[in-house]
């Protein structure tokens, strides 16, 4: 399709409510033209002038599969062919959805019963919160209800999931967080730990903290803690080690529930197939989006385990039948996608070319990164890094913000053909590029990034830093 790029950067200028972009700027045309996506290939995609840039977030590190999977697109028009649509209230199913629930419950960590389908991560965590509600309330603990996640933490962006997200430019003039959510402290070894504090001390020491505070609240008021494996938004960070093995053994003693939260590690990034088996956390529910579908169409999923879900089944001769459902719940079209996604994943091994490629990406971002000067930490598994950048690494000093060192980087990386995300919280570049990465594609990210990184070295050199 050839497409008029000024009449269509016009159009969306003038209708579209873009997220997460300034909307002044972006109106008076200071962010310049919007970047009209067109094509995508593997792990690159083209816009509408013909670029090519290397995805290494993989959208918004959800296309898991890579662009341009033919057998993906065939499912999803075959299902659009037989049957579009139906809803899957009242006992109504798909053959569809019904294999991949099964497929759902076997392959997750722990003892999973359930899947309850949503449309995206937040409208899956939102569900999660009323699962937790729910549960309590037929346990006969009508108290039992905040729920507990962690500074830094990304859930999503609806009223619930936007609350448990532990970010305060989340919250702003949004009138969030709601009362019903309490953050506690992030698993950061390398900007939370104590000068000396060997890394089993750090976590026993946030496992504590969350000891206190649920008895502050009263653990008869808590209902549930979520957090993601790997914290993903809120820095690309790995648990300290020791972490969840403490937590657990936290909420274990209060009775507390632990949602998983998978959006972004789930289905193989971290190298094992869920985040839950890479760090041996048990959760009660778990979940997922993103990587179900790789993104080829939208569908998420609240995991149920079998110690909620019994509770839940328990109580219906009491409360009648279980009152939440979404029109698209189970989507017969997202069911197909998420198979076709799912054959793949386990056809070509994704979790395991994370494992074997994600750890030539860890070593190579390491060697590459971890000496420069403006480098405090380069950090990740399997396919998820992130390099933190300071003004001062010895004495771990962040750079004034105002300098926009991790978005100046990130820029410089796109004018050089790679998608590498300035994340929101202190100057870190993020990458996730899809699980098919090869080697030789590694290769192309650590040596875009190096030269980017390298640029704007010269340019703070320039200006006067002393770096
Ligand atoms: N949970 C995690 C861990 C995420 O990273 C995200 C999105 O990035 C979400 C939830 C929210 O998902 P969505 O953007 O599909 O609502």
């Amino acid at each position: 399709m050839t497409i008029n790029i000024r009449e269509i950067g016009e159009k969306d200028r003038s209708s579209v409510l873009h997220p997460f972009t300034q909307l002044k700027d972006f109106a008076t045309g200071k962010l310049g033209e919007p970047t009209i996506v067109e094509t995508g290939k593997g792990i690159r995609i083209k816009d509408a002038h013909g670029n090519e840039l290397i995805d290494g977030f993989a959208g918004l590190y959800c296309v898991n599969v890579g662009y341009g999977r033919t057998d993906i697109a065939e499912a999803i028009s075959r299902q659009a062919y037989r049957l579009a649509y139906y809803h899957s209230y009242a006992a109504h199913t798909t053959d569809e959805l019904a294999i991949l629930s099964d497929r759902l419950v076997k392959m997750a960590p722990g003892k999973m019963s359930k899947v309850f389908y949503g449309m995206s991560g937040s409208d899956a965590n939102e569900t999660q919160a009323k699962l937790v509600w729910y549960y309590n309330n037929l346990r006969g603990k009508p108290n039992k209800k905040k729920i507990i996640s962690r500074e830094r933490g990304y859930h999503g962006c609806s009223v619930m999931s936007g609350s448990m997200t532990g970010m305060s430019f989340y919250h702003d003039h949004m009138d969030l967080p709601l009362p019903q959510v309490l953050h506690t402290g992030v698993p950061h070894f390398y900007w939370g730990a104590e000068p000396g504090e060997p890394e089993q001390e750090f976590s026993m020491r946030r496992a504590a903290e969350l000891d206190y505070l649920i008895e502050r609240e009263g653990p008869d008021s808590v209902g549930a803690f979520i957090g993601e494996p790997v914290l993903g938004t809120g820095g690309i960070t790995p648990p300290p080690a020791g972490y969840w093995e403490a937590i657990q053994s936290v909420l274990e003693k209060h009775d507390v529930l632990l949602i998983a939260d998978e959006v972004i590690t789930g289905f193989g990034r971290t190298g094992s197939m869920f985040g839950c088996q890479h760090y041996g956390i048990q959760p009660d529910l778990i979940t997922v989006a993103k990587g179900l579908t790789s993104a080829y169409f939208p569908l998420s999923g609240a995991i149920v385990g079998e110690k909620v879900y019994e509770v839940l089944e328990a109580g219906a001769d009491r409360v009648g039948a279980f009152s939440h459902g979404y029109t698209y719940s189970g989507h017969p079209i997202g069911a197909a996608a998420a198979n076709a996604v799912l054959d793949i994943v386990e056809r070509e091994n994704l979790p395991g070319n994370a494992r074997e490629v994600g750890g030539y990406f860890q070593r190579q971002l390491k060697m590459t990164f971890a000496q420069l000067p403006i480098v405090g930490e380069v950090r990740g598994v399997g396919l998820m890094g992130a390099i933190e950048f300071v003004a001062d690494r010895e004495r771990k000093v962040r750079f004034d913000p105002s300098l926009k060192v991790g978005a100046r980087i990130s820029k410089a990386a796109r004018d050089r053909g790679l998608i590498a995300r300035a994340m929101p919280h202190g100057d870190i570049l993020g990458f996730a590029p899809p699980l098919v990465t090869s080697k030789e594609e590694v290769d192309e990210i650590v040596s875009i990034s190096e030269a980017a990184v390298s640029a704007v070295m010269d340019e703070l050199v320039r200006e006067g830093h002393n770096i």
